[in-house]
């Protein structure tokens, strides 16, 4: 191995020759491999968090609401609305990306001698949030069609006992949300050991119609969280805001793990204005989800074989050599994404131009 400078630090063991996280960021025509919304920020939303940043920066000599109160009240309502189930502002926790408020969870749930489960492939933050805080990650397994029944994930959860298990739905990379009966027998298996039961709800947003979100169990189950982000369909990746809905008593357990004002009141006032402006951004999320049915429907067309989505991208397989049509569709201008399962590729769902792009790219690729 060679040395890098890193190994002269006296760095913590677990992390010596350990890479960071880093999906490339290289700036081509269409950038489809961090599921960002491809569209611009619409106009009235830059204006309103001009205005609303403009306003906080005239009190930036103070400290901002510790209890980011606003905020947490226009989540509570952004989320009662979206999923029909009344959130109050009580059960809302947020922080600079859900990536934050994961880290938040496992400081106050996981930690040194305590385990972290989460089900492969999955998003690939989840080993490293578990490493940060000093926790065993145990990768449970899926179905060889990357899907989770019910029994096998109350199975594996009944023989691991893990502090905390994830569950990430939409799942990411894949794509399918789960129905809510594995969220349920996932539950039940975790009561035996007191699990904490913690639903990604990053792609929530563009989920199919008549998928539930895990809101939906909330009521009665004071160890589930449901994460969600406005990285993806606010469109908001670089404000970074991301949060969560649990009973009331789990937001006073992430107070005392969070650092002293970490929502600075720049980021609150973006988050705010966002919100205020939650239909437009929406309205994106519905071209988003047609592009994204476009893409499942064309790439079966070809012949490949994409997974059932509810999220703002597709993973398909089918191809013969995938880094070989990833490199064919960045040549194009296209970066896409490759997750490191052999014949598979990850696209964002993006404009309809960019979608005809990507779709025109790979079709050359497979008629080369
Ligand atoms: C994108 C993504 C997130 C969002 O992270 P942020 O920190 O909110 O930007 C969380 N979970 C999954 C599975 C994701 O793909």
């Amino acid at each position: 191995m060679t040395q890098s400078p890193l190994d002269a630090l006296p760095i913590r063991e677990e992390l010596r020759g350990q890479q960071p996280y880093g999906a490339p960021q290289l700036n081509v025509a269409a950038m489809l491999n961090v599921n960002e919304t491809t569209y611009d920020v619409p106009t009235e939303v830059v204006e309103a968090i001009s205005s609303q940043v403009r306003a906080a920066a005239q009190r930036l000599n103070r400290y901002p609401d510790r209890e980011f109160t606003l905020l947490r009240e226009k989540l509570a309502a952004f989320l009662s609305a979206e999923s029909a189930v009344p959130v109050t502002p009580e059960q809302i926790w947020a922080g600079n990306g859900s990536n934050e408020v994961m880290q938040h969870i496992l400081q106050a749930f996981a930690g040194p001698g305590r385990s972290v489960m989460a089900f492969p492939p999955t998003y690939s933050m989840y080993p490293l949030y578990a490493r940060g805080v000093y926790s065993d990650y145990i990768p449970g397994t899926r179905s060889p069609d990357f899907t989770q029944s019910a029994q096998d994930v109350a199975d594996q959860i009944r023989r691991h006992r893990p502090h905390v298990v994830i569950l990430c739905s939409p799942n990411n990379p894949t794509g399918t949300a789960l129905d809510l009966e594995v969220v349920e027998a996932a539950y039940r298996a975790a009561e035996e050991s007191e699990t904490m039961v913690v639903v990604d709800e990053a792609y929530g947003e563009f989920r199919q119609p008549g998928t539930p979100s895990a809101l939906q169990l909330l009521e009665g189950r004071p160890r589930l969280i449901v994460t969600r982000t406005m990285s993806k369909a606010f469109a908001m990746a670089g404000g970074r805001v991301g949060y969560m809905a649990a009973a009331a008593a789990v937001t006073d357990a992430l107070r005392l793990v969070r650092l002293p004002y970490h929502l600075s009141a720049v980021t609150q006032a973006a988050a705010c204005a966002a919100l205020d402006h939650a239909e437009v951004l929406m309205g994106n999320v519905e071209r988003i989800k047609a592009q994204r049915d476009r893409i499942v429907t064309e790439l079966e067309a070809m012949g490949l074989t994409p997974h059932p989505s509810d999220a703002n991208f597709v993973f398909f397989g089918g191809l013969d050599d995938a880094h070989a049509a990833w490199e064919h569709l960045l040549d194009d201008g296209i970066l896409i994404r490759d997750v490191g399962i052999p014949g598979h590729l990850r696209v964002t769902a993006g404009t309809p131009e960019e979608t005809s792009a990507f779709l025109d790219s790979l079709r050359r690729y497979l008629n080369r």
